[in-house]
């Protein structure tokens, strides 16, 4: 009998907890030829959600639960769910359902009949979402899928089932800024997909603010292409090549024409265009330095205070 370790990273999730424990015992009680571990991760919740996991793992022996000293973000919380999983298959999903758990036994299905290593799911409409969102995020994809190598799914979710052998993999990139949209890619693997409709959240508020979803593009960016590097090599090539270009122009207008002063407006224009471009290309190699940074001291990814025992 296979075991199936059920990974749920939980912030401040004291509303939808109890209706999400609801459905998926309901799909575990149905999964008769499977053994299940449900592994919450509270991550650092200020609510009671650490309340409820305690008294789940009272009294459901499958519940067992991993809680941080603070809020470490989802990226933590999922890897110390794959570090403490036992399963010999294993799968993500959110407080909030809307990673539906019916769709496990299916998952599982497709799975073990086709000898994969890993079924994802892929939300095929964003509906329920402001729009503006969903244009930034689209742009994203197509941004990120050209400049890196590695593949990002559009509308791919963090809910998927995976091998043991695969998380093992995931497990050795012990990299401090973890983006696991590429981490999933990056270790390879088969991977099919199956798709289905955005369902909203049952209860609470989403924790993804704008500008934290644009700082997690910024930080996939980073973490999966060095592409913006090179393109600043390239812009400062062809800013010195139209630099050498006027320079001839100016020399010749002088010389035949000689007029010494004229032209201080397009100057300052230039100077302005100019650095701000410089400016804008130091601000890149910034976020690549202080991702260095960080990398390099190597500081817990996540600090746990409590378990289940
Ligand atoms: N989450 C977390 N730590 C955080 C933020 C979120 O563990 O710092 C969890 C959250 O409890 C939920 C999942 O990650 O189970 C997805 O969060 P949310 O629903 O807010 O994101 P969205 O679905 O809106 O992208
Ligand atoms: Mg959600």
């Amino acid at each position: 009998m296979k075991k199936i370790s059920i990974i749920v990273s939980c912030y401040n999730e004291e509303e939808s907890l109890p209706l999400f424990y609801e459905e998926v015992t309901k799909v575990m009680d149905s999964m008769k030829d499977n053994t299940f571990e449900l592994l919450f991760v509270n991550d650092g919740s200020k609510d009671n959600t650490l309340d409820l996991l305690r008294e789940f793992s009272k009294k459901d022996n499958r519940v067992r639960y991993v809680s941080f000293s603070r809020n470490f973000g989802k990226e933590a919380a999922m890897l110390a769910g794959l570090d403490y999983s036992t399963g010999d298959y294993v799968t993500l999903m959110d407080a909030d359902l809307q990673d539906p758990p019916f769709m496990l036994p299916k998952m599982l299905k497709v799975l073990e009949n086709e000898s994969l290593d890993c079924v994802g799911t892929r939300r095929v409409t964003r509906k329920g979402e402001p729009p503006i969102r969903s244009f930034f995020a689209r742009m994203f994809y197509k941004i990120i899928n050209k400049m890196s190598k590695i593949e990002m799914v559009d509308g791919a979710r963090d809910y998927r089932l995976m091998t043991r052998q695969m998380v093992n993999s995931i497990l050795e990139c012990r990299e401090y800024n973890r983006y696991s949209k590429g981490l999933w890619s990056f270790v390879g693997y088969e991977t099919k997909w199956l798709e289905f409709e955005n369902v909203k959240r049952v209860a609470g508020e989403t924790k993804w603010s704008f500008w934290k979803l644009f700082r997690y593009a910024v930080e996939g960016i980073v973490a999966f292409t060095t592409v913006p590097l090179t393109i600043a090599a390239f812009l400062g090539i062809f800013f010195c090549l139209i630099a050498f270009f006027f320079i001839l122009v100016i020399i010749f207008k002088t010389l035949m024409w000689g007029d010494p002063v004229g032209g201080w407006p397009s100057l300052a224009c230039i100077i302005i265009f100019v650095s701000g471009i410089q400016l804008f290309f130091m601000g890149i190699f910034g976020e690549y330095l202080s991702k260095t940074y960080l990398e390099t001291k190597k500081r817990p990814i996540y600090i746990v205070k409590e378990t289940e025992k």
